[in-house]
C-alpha cells in the first residue's frame, strides 16, 4: 500500500514534469542571452542605414539633433543587457515622460483616480488635439495625449510647481536607476514654442479638469519632456515596468504592482497615438513614442526594449525604432498575445 502511493506520486510528478517541459524550453529558449544579443544586433544591421523619416520640427531644438543616431537596448527584468548602436547618444524624452507622471499620479492617487479624471480610451486623433477635447465633452481621454498629460502633471501633489517639478524629475531618475540629464536647449526652444499646449491646458481649465493652474502645469510638463535619454536608459525604465514596478538594477520599487498592468493597458491603447492599433496589430505590446525619437516598449513580465532615432513618421512615431522593434519582437517570439 505505502509502496503503491509512493509509486503513485512519482508518476503524478512525472507527468506534471512533462506537462511543464515544453512551457520550461520556449521560455528560457526565447530569452536566452545569444538569442538575444543576435536579434539586437541583426535589428541593427538590418535598419541603420535606413533615412526614412524626419525629425521633428515645430520644436526648433529638434529639428538640429543628428538624424543617424541609432541606439537599441534590451533590458530583461532581471537586469541582464543586450544593446547595439548608439546606446550612450541622448534624445529628449518627451511624450514617453508621460508614462511616468502617469505612475506618479496613480502611486499618489490610485488607479481609478487616473481613468475617472483623465481616461483610458483612445483619441484616434494627433497628440496635439484640440477637436479630441471638444468632441468628448472637456475629456482629455488618456494621459499620453497632450492634454491628458499637463492634467497629470497638475494632478501630482505638491506644495508649488516648483516641488511638483522635483516630484516628477525624481520619479523618472528612479525609474532610469540615475540622475537623469536635464535638456536646456530643447526647454528654451520649447517653453517658446508651446502655445498650443497652453491652449489645451486653458481649456481644459475652462472644463474645471485641472489640479493646479494650467500655465504651470504646462511649463512644468515642458521640463519633464526636456529630460535627456539613452536607449540605455529607456530599456531599463521600461524593464521596471517589465519587473511588476522593481527596477531590476537599482532594487527599487517606484510604482505598486498592481497599477502597473493598468499602465501598460494604457501605453497598449494610446502609447503610439492615432497609430496604437496598427502598433498593436503588428507587435501586440504596450509602448510609448516620444517625438524626440525614442521609443519604449514593455514585453510584460518579460523584459524592455528602448530605442533612440529621431526621423519620425506622419504620426510622430520613431520609424527606425519601430522597424527595429518589431524585428526584434518577432525574430524572438515575443508577442504576449502569442504566448
Ligand atoms: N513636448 C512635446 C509636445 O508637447 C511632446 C509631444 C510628443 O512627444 N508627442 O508637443
Amino acid at each position: 500500500m505505502k509502496r503503491r502511493s509512493f509509486m503513485g506520486l512519482l508518476t503524478a510528478l512525472f507527468a506534471l514534469w512533462v506537462a511543464a517541459a515544453p512551457l520550461q524550453a520556449r521560455d528560457t529558449g526565447a530569452l536566452s542571452a545569444a538569442k538575444i544579443r543576435q536579434a539586437v544586433q541583426e535589428a541593427y544591421e538590418k535598419f541603420k542605414n535606413d533615412d526614412s523619416g524626419k525629425n521633428a520640427d515645430y520644436i526648433q531644438a529638434l529639428a538640429k539633433v543628428d538624424p543617424k543616431i541609432f541606439g537599441i537596448s534590451v533590458v530583461t527584468r532581471d537586469g541582464r543587457v543586450f544593446e547595439a548602436g548608439d546606446t550612450k547618444a541622448a534624445v529628449s524624452i518627451q511624450s514617453i515622460s508621460k508614462v511616468f507622471t502617469a505612475s506618479l499620479v496613480m502611486r499618489q492617487h490610485g488607479a481609478k483616480f487616473l481613468q475617472e479624471k483623465i481616461g483610458a480610451n483612445a483619441t484616434g486623433l494627433p497628440f496635439n488635439s484640440i477637436m479630441a477635447i471638444e468632441l468628448h465633452h472637456g475629456s482629455a481621454s488618456n494621459p499620453f495625449v497632450n492634454a491628458g498629460a499637463i492634467q497629470s502633471t497638475s494632478w501630482v501633489s505638491a506644495s508649488d510647481s516648483a516641488e511638483r517639478w522635483l516630484k516628477i524629475k525624481n520619479n523618472m531618475d528612479a525609474y532610469a536607476g540615475r540622475k537623469l540629464p536635464f535638456n536646456g536647449e530643447v526647454y528654451k526652444s520649447e517653453v517658446n514654442d508651446n502655445k498650443r499646449n497652453q491652449a489645451i491646458a486653458k481649456l481644459l481649465d475652462a472644463y474645471g479638469r485641472m489640479g493646479s493652474d494650467p500655465l504651470e502645469a504646462t511649463t512644468v510638463y515642458t521640463k519633464q519632456c526636456s529630460v535627456n535619454v539613452t536607449s540605455h536608459d529607456l530599456g531599463v525604465m521600461g524593464a521596471t515596468l517589465a519587473n511588476h514596478g522593481v527596477n531590476p538594477v537599482t532594487g527599487e520599487r517606484v510604482l505598486q504592482e498592481a497599477y502597473v498592468p493598468r499602465l501598460l493597458a494604457v501605453m497598449a491603447t494610446a502609447g503610439l497615438y492615432d497609430n496604437a492599433g496598427d502598433w498593436l496589430f503588428a507587435t501586440g505590446a504596450p509602448a510609448k513614442s516620444g517625438v524626440g525619437g525614442g521609443l519604449l516598449t514593455v514585453i510584460p513580465g518579460k523584459l524592455a526594449i528602448g530605442v533612440v532615432s529621431p526621423p519620425l513618421d506622419k504620426y510622430g512615431n520613431s520609424v527606425r525604432a519601430q522597424k527595429a522593434t518589431i524585428y526584434i519582437i518577432e525574430k524572438l517570439g515575443l508577442n504576449p498575445y502569442a504566448q
